[in-house]
């Protein structure tokens, strides 16, 4: 039955970026779905996503660690492993942006953002990638890219490449593993409402600006993203490879 496609009883998920944002809804929404969830934060806990998942009636393990640092990926998977035995389920939602004109960018804005939007998405991938291989049920993998995965922005080029490159990366993945049941895809979220875009809502022309453009002509709210994310992670989705999915109220489309 189709709604028992969408199930993920007795699946474990980790996802990045859980302590805030679109990582913490997509974390309560695959609990809700039936997963237990590793959720990961950084300067903030993930202590409130671990209730979330929690109150499903599903186990939760809270995580941190800076992605900047290239250890971080491999030892998230492997605490992740050490609480559960196992991984089906991996979301590469953290993420940050830098905003500077880029005559002046710096190379440690450059850097990090780099290394926290894509280098580490690769690490994470990869490390999960391997335990996903040693099995024959496979897995999933789900990366949240953005709209500047397909539009340059402005004053925010290390954001622009770095998700342009997750698009990429997603696709390259899934070349590589969807014979071996794991599927990677990506969803690319408009303007959605989080610490991330406060400076853009805050700003009473750019928010007019954006509002006019969206031809749902609202902000998404994380929450918009709970459905597309629990149907990629899940048996319904087991054909779709390399699909990076617009959740954007139409903005491209204009
Ligand atoms: P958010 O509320 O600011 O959350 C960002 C998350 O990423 C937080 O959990 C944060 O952890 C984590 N993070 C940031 N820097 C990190 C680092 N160096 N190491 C480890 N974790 C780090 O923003 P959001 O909007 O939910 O963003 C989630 C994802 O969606 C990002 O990849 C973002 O690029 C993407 N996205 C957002 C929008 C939008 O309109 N909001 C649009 C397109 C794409 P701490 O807070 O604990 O430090």
């Amino acid at each position: 039955m189709i709604p028992d496609a969408f199930r993920l009883d007795g699946k474990v998920a980790l996802v990045t970026g859980a302590s805030a944002g679109i990582g913490a809804a997509i974390a309560l929404a695959l609990a809700q779905a039936g997963a237990d969830v590793a959720c990961h934060g950084n300067t903030r806990s993930p202590q409130q996503a671990c209730e979330g998942v929690e109150t499903q009636g599903r186990a939760a393990l809270g995580l941190t660690g800076d992605l900047a640092d290239r250890a971080t990926p491999l030892r998230l998977v492997e605490q992740t492993l050490a609480r559960f035995g196992q991984i089906d389920i991996l979301v590469n939602n953290a993420g940050t942006i830098r905003r500077t004109p880029a005559a002046d960018y710096s190379d440690d804005d450059w850097d990090a953002v780099l290394e926290v939007n894509l280098g580490s998405v690769f690490r994470l991938s990869r490390a999960v990638g391997q335990h996903l291989m040693g099995r024959e049920s496979g897995g999933k993998i789900l990366n949240i890219a953005s709209l500047l995965s397909f539009q340059g922005g402005i004053t925010v080029p290390a954001y622009a490449a770095s998700k342009g490159g997750v698009a990429q990366l997603t696709k390259a993945l899934a070349n590589e593993w969807a014979a071996k049941n794991i599927n990677e895809n990506a969803i690319a979220p408009g303007y959605i409402k989080t610490d991330n875009t406060l400076a853009l809502q805050q700003n009473e022309t750019r928010n007019r600006q954006i509002l006019e453009r969206i031809p749902a002509a609202r902000w998404g709210e994380a929450h918009d993203l709970a459905g597309a994310a629990v149907g990629l992670c899940s048996p319904a989705s087991d054909d779709v490879h390399g699909h990076v999915l617009l959740v954007d109220g139409g903005w491209l489309g204009r």
